[in-house]
C-alpha cells in the first residue's frame, strides 16, 4: 500500500472531527456549501463499499441514524444527502482509494449561524457542484462545536 492521507490525517486535520467510533470518524467538511456538511471517514483503509465488513455496515447503519438525527436536532436539517463518489481518487495512474462518505444536510428554511444566514437554494433538487464552500472560520467553530456536543452527549 502507497502512502495514505486519509491513514494519516494530521492533528490539524482533526480539529474538526464532531465523533469517533471504534471503526469510523466524522468530520465537519473543509466545504460548508451545505451548512453542516460532514464526511465519514472508514478508519480501516479499504476501497470500495463492497468490500466493507458486516461490523462496519453495522457501526455505519447507527452512524447515519445517529448523524442525521444530530443534523436535524441541531440544524434543523430537512433530510440528508449521502453519497460515496471517490472519483478523486481515480484521477491517479495507480488509485489507491480510501472509503469515505459525504454527507450533505438539506434545508427547507433558512439557517442561522452567528448572525448570517445560510440558503439551501437548490433544496428539491441535486445538490449543486460548483457552489462556494468558504464560510467564516467562527461560523465552522460554531457548527463543529453543535455537532461535537450533541453527538457526544
Ligand atoms: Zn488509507
Amino acid at each position: 500500500m502507497k502512502y495514505c492521507d486519509w491513514c494519516n490525517l494530521s492533528e490539524d486535520d482533526k480539529q474538526f472531527q464532531v465523533y469517533e467510533s471504534s471503526l469510523w470518524s466524522v468530520f465537519l467538511s473543509d466545504e460548508q456549501d451545505y451548512i453542516g456538511r460532514c464526511i465519514l471517514v472508514l478508519k480501516r483503509h479499504c476501497g470500495s463499499m463492497s468490500e466493507m465488513t458486516d461490523d462496519e455496515w453495522e457501526e455505519l447503519r447507527r452512524l447515519v441514524c445517529e448523524v442525521e438525527t444530530c443534523l436535524k436536532t441541531v440544524l434543523g436539517a430537512t433530510l440528508c444527502n449521502w453519497s460515496c463518489l471517490m472519483n478523486s481518487f481515480y484521477k491517479e495512474s495507480d488509485p489507491d482509494p480510501h472509503l469515505h462518505i459525504h454527507l450533505r444536510p438539506r434545508y427547507d428554511k433558512p439557517v442561522m449561524i452567528n448572525g448570517n444566514t445560510y440558503i439551501d437554494s437548490e433544496f428539491g433538487h441535486h445538490y449543486a457542484v460548483n457552489k462556494s464552500g468558504s464560510i467564516p472560520a467562527e461560523d465552522k467553530e460554531e457548527v463543529s462545536d453543535l455537532l461535537k456536543e450533541w453527538l457526544n452527549r
